[in-house]
């Protein structure tokens, strides 16, 4: 008998004056009871709407129903047939948007807790059981991937699986992409990030870091070491600016840079760690994705007693996840929404004292089907920040494909590449991720690491 209560299972949290202080995680996640619990909600219908809510078609259903009879390592081994990474897309898929956004019982209540439970499982089976499989037999072929982020690590692991000799080439120290270097650890502990890449691993994959692709080597030059196929899933890495005055002021940081320093050089434990972070007392924060959400509760807990979250729409078209949301909020973090910056203004010596700002209306829709911002006359102010950190958005870094014969670009940077293998305007390059779609979330980043594998197979099977 299905537990027909409307509301899911709560999951408990550090309290938010507490959790606003230090970089611990927010979420602590469900106990075996709570999992049972919530699991028997679902339902279990027959047409499974939410596996196609999901880019890697995760069997929910399956999975779930495993945890209601307390299969929990039986529930893990489910999800694993198609998500490789499911400790870090319980914590961070939208879910709202995907699985749990179709899920029937979302039509008379709240949607079964899909990905609190696949956080459940993963948590459960890394902490009970973590066993390792043993390494696939390797069919001498050579394939170089580019970057280790998610759609990287999923391309990897599977062409492991599939007995391929797979060495991935990371431009920084640490592998793992924005998994370490952008998303807190307050949302996605690092420990949890670096056990999935213990896994791959394992599979036999080689690692090497440090390895800026289009600088060591260009693509060409690893086709002719004898790489048969290449897989680039080098990310969108590349922050955008407002390009207003001032934007060069010192105490203007990118989100990315802000980020990388307290997430990968730990400037959060300065001194302990080298790497030094500037926050003023007021934190002006520009843009409404889940890059601001985390820049803006990172600066808090850094120290700043005024964090603004600029934002020039109204929060109903805010493109962060509405739990990133509501944690800013009950952390302190101040909206001040329909307001641009217009230009960062600073001290004789050169860093920020203070920003312009204008007010904004909503017009008509433009073509991204948002209402469009308009600014209202003679509503300019100042606000007085000592720091901005920009998060507009990211865009692919040129260097790879500017250093490629034959690869065909996007205006805006993006490599081409067919949406269901992959496959590159070159022979034997294939790409995936943020690279190909701009920057997007981490399932669908992994969807085209998966894709890409498939294909990569075919391809060398012929070959
Ligand atoms: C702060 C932040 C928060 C986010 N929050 C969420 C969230 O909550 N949920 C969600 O689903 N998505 C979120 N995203 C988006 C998500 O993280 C990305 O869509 C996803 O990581 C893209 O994966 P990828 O593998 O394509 O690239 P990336 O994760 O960007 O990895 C690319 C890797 O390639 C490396 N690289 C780049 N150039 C080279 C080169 N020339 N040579 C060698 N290596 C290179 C980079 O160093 C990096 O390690 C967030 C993004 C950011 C920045």
């Amino acid at each position: 008998m299905a537990n027909m209560s409307p509301k899911k299972v709560e999951m408990p949290e550090q309290n938010p004056n507490e959790r606003n202080k230090n970089f611990l995680e927010v979420a602590l996640g469900y106990t075996e009871q709570m999992a049972i619990e919530e699991a028997t909600r679902c339902l279990n219908c027959k047409h499974k709407p939410c596996v196609s809510g999901c880019p890697v078609n995760v069997k929910i259903p399956e999975f779930i129903t495993l945890v209601a009879d307390g299969k929990f390592e039986e529930a893990y081994e489910k999800i694993k047939e198609t998500n490789s990474l499911p400790a870090i897309c319980g914590r961070v898929c939208p879910q709202e948007s995907q699985c749990e956004q179709i899920c029937v019982r979302a039509k008379k209540g709240e949607s079964v807790a899909i990905g609190r439970l696949e956080r459940f499982v993963a948590d459960w089976y890394i902490k009970n059981v973590n066993s390792s499989k043993d390494k696939p037999t390797t069919n001498n072929k050579k394939v170089a991937i580019i970057g280790s982020g998610p759609a990287s690590l999923t391309c990897a692991g599977d062409l492991a699986n599939m007995g391929y000799s797979v060495t991935i080439f990371e431009a920084f120290h640490v592998p793992g992409g924005v998994l370490m270097y952008g998303i807190p650890e307050f949302r996605l502990p690092k420990e949890i990030v670096q056990k999935e890449i213990d896994k791959i691993k394992q599979l036999g994959v080689e690692i090497k870091t440090n390895m800026v692709i289009g600088k060591v080597f260009s693509l060409d030059e690893l086709l002719e070491e004898g790489y048969q196929a290449i897989f680039v899933g080098s990310g969108a890495g590349l922050p955008n600016f407002m390009s207003i005055p001032g934007e060069n002021l010192n105490g203007v940081y990118s989100a990315n840079e802000f980020l990388t320093r307290i997430n990968l050089m730990k400037a959060y434990r300065f001194p302990e760690y080298d790497t030094p972070v500037v926050i003023g007392k007021n934190v002006a924060v520009i843009g409404g994705g889940n890059v601001a959400m985390d820049a803006a509760r990172s600066a808090k807990r850094l120290g700043a007693e005024n964090v603004y979250i600029i934002y020039r729409r109204s929060e109903d078209e805010m493109p962060a996840r509405l739990e990133e949301v509501h944690h800013a909020k009950e952390e302190g973090i101040i909206f001040k929404v329909l307001t641009n910056p217009t230009s960062i203004l600073g001290t004789d010596d050169g860093w920020v004292k203070a920003m312009e700002c204008i007010e904004m209306e909503l017009g008509e829709p433009d073509s991204s089907g948002r209402r469009r911002p308009v600014p209202k006359e003679g509503s300019q102010h100042i606000i007085d920040v000592e720091t901005v950190i920009v998060a507009i958005g990211q865009s692919p870094n040129p260097l790879i494909s500017s250093t490629t014969t034959g690869l065909e670009t996007q205006k805006w940077g993006g490599i081409v590449a067919d949406e269901s293998t992959g496959a590159t305007s070159k022979k034997g390059i294939f790409a995936g991720g943020d690279v190909v779609t701009g920057a997007a979330t981490v399932i669908l980043a992994m969807g085209a690491g998966k894709k890409a594998a498939e294909a990569i197979d075919e391809y060398l099977k012929k070959l």
